[in-house]
């Protein structure tokens, strides 16, 4: 069995494309329609993400460090435990 540089075998790509990132692609997108994986890169034997999972990836980590960071805002301000600015 071949294996690639990040030491997984296609197979075990393509399973963990499905577990972890198909979750957070665009069921209408045009590229991956819905999958999360665009193509597979011969040279480094590797499965390449599509965008818009990075994107929908970058967006959730965002909005969680918005999250964090009203929840510390409104802990210093004085506002009861669970409740934050809105
Ligand atoms: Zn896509």
């Amino acid at each position: 069995m071949k294996q690639t540089y990040i030491n997984k075998t296609r197979e075990e790509q393509d399973k963990e494309i499905r577990e972890y990132f198909k979750p957070y692609a665009n069921e209408d997108c045009k590229v991956c329609f819905g999958v999360g994986q665009r193509g597979w890169l011969v040279d480094l034997g590797q499965y390449l993400i599509c965008e818009c999972v990075m994107r929908n990836i970058e967006l959730e980590k965002r909005i969680k460090e918005d999250e964090e960071r009203l929840e510390k805002l409104s802990r210093e301000a004085g506002l009861p435990e669970g409740e934050v600015f809105c």
